[in-house]
């Protein structure tokens, strides 16, 4: 075995994942909607277990991080407390001749000053702020008074939530609540497949603490993020931190470090962790006249918290997943695309084949998959040649393949075959779940 590329470009990604049924493109007998993206049956299985694992990791393993679902829709209200009714806006220019729109801040040096389109060369228009919120109306009457917007970050929902999490949760600070959900940002540029889009899903962990503890906590989470992403099992040469400089800090932030991934179109934001000081518990106590203070009883003392944020994309972590986990191999002269993504993310965990369908061969496998469904998700398939079977379980990143043959009707034994080293072993059948979970448990990628 030959490794051909651990890199992926993004229509070999796009295409894979349109194949197998990771991803499809939203509304795409219509033609498509841009920038939105629907989850296939392997898509929103692989997107709900690193949900799960991020969940487990920053609640479960914690005894103080609670966990919270507030809805989208929020008080209008709220966005100008948190003043993304005022500052949440993105630089827009267009392009005069070819009509093409661009976010000033992202466009090169040259093009801006020259007011030259980097894609045609025509001229620009001025900069004109945008923002990102979208609106809609509740309720039959779309005056003012029913105005709302789609929550633009999950975070907000947290910070309203933390008196009622408090008093009733029975956490006392330093503690954090989480949360996953739907975002939603009228993006102007919208491309590169799922990393940014206009509807997405975020997973953040908002963490309250002593204002006098700030540094010390924001370097504990900078930190345990960023062995996070290594656990998920994406490869360490790929992550980077990235520090804001005073031109990039949010408005609500002191301090903020993004944890990067190099995407296969470049070093791109994945997570960002801010210091946001007591910015949105001070405005939500200004715009809302509640006091949202608290009282530490030990040291008799009252004070407005601290928040270090943990903000991470589950949308943009899917993408990452599956840029880090692509590999092309050159096996016995052909070509294998293989997803070498933790055995834990896989959405199928065990293939099972019969080596033919006769002679009882496949009642066997049968029987043999509904009795790991208990514990495994399992894939049952008895089509074509057995190493075409292995290929589309390669590329659909099931780390463990079981066949059943002549011997395992002699003997009670079956193949079990390996995602990444393609090594395959006899195990008695009625081992088969411990050798797996071990499996899983130890596994470390080696490329
Ligand atoms: P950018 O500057 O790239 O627009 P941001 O710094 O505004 O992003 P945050 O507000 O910090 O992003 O959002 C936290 C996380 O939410 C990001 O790290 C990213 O993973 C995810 N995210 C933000 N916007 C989008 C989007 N449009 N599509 C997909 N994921 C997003």
């Amino acid at each position: 075995m030959v490794q051909i590329s651990s890199e992926v470009s993004m229509d070999k990604l796009v295409s894979l994942c349109k194949r197998r049924g990771f991803i499809f493109q939203s509304s795409e007998i219509y033609g498509g909607l841009s920038s939105a993206w629907d989850y296939g049956p392997l898509g929103v299985e692989l997107k709900n277990r690193i949900q799960r694992f991020w969940w487990r990791e920053m609640t479960q393993l914690h005894d103080n991080i609670v966990g919270l679902d507030a809805a989208i829709m929020m008080h209008p209200r709220v966005w100008e407390a948190s003043g993304h009714v005022e500052n949440f806006t993105d630089p827009l220019v267009d392009c005069k001749q070819c009509k093409q729109r661009f976010r000033a801040d992202q466009l090169e040096e040259k093009a801006l000053a020259e007011h030259k389109c980097p894609h045609c060369g025509g001229e620009l228009t001025e900069p004109r702020m945008f923002n990102l919120m979208f609106k809609t109306h509740l309720g039959p009457v779309a005056d003012n008074g029913s105005l709302v917007y789609l929550r633009p970050e999950t975070a907000q929902g947290i910070y309203v939530n933390f008196k009622n999490v408090h008093q009733t949760g029975r956490v006392k600070i330093p503690f954090g609540i989480a949360q996953v959900g739907k975002a939603f940002r009228n993006e102007i540029t919208t491309k590169n497949f799922i990393f940014r889009t206009c509807e997405f899903e975020q997973m953040e962990m908002q963490f309250f603490i002593h204002p006098s503890e700030d540094k010390k906590w924001f370097e504990h989470w900078k930190e345990e993020r960023f062995e996070y992403y290594k656990k998920l099992g994406i490869r360490e040469k790929k992550l980077r931190f990235h520090q804001h400089g005073a031109d990039e800090l949010a408005h609500y932030a002191k301090i903020a470090f993004d944890i990067e991934y190099e995407f296969p179109f470049g070093w791109k934001e994945l997570e960002g962790i801010h210091n946001r000081t007591d910015y949105d518990l001070k405005r939500h106590m200004e715009y809302s006249g509640k006091d949202l203070s608290y009282l530490d009883d030990g040291k008799k003392e009252r004070f407005i918290p601290y928040v270090i944020e943990t903000s991470a994309g589950l949308t943009r972590t899917v993408l990452t997943v599956l840029s880090d986990a692509y590999t092309e191999e050159e096996v016995g002269g052909e070509k294998r695309v293989v997803l070498k993504m933790h055995p834990l993310l896989a959405p199928v965990t065990v293939g099972v084949f019969p080596l033919v369908k006769k002679d009882g061969l496949a009642e066997l496998a049968r029987d043999i998959e509904a009795s790991l469904r208990e514990d495994f998700s399992t894939f049952y398939d008895q089509g074509g040649a057995i190493g075409r079977r292995y290929r589309r379980q390669d590329e659909a990143g099931t780390p463990f393949c079981l066949t059943i043959d002549y011997q395992s009707k002699e003997d009670g034994t079956v193949t079990l075959r390996y995602r990444d080293s393609m090594e395959q072993l006899r195990v008695p059948r009625d081992n088969l779940t411990g050798a797996i979970n071990k499996a899983v448990k130890e596994y470390k990628r080696e490329s």
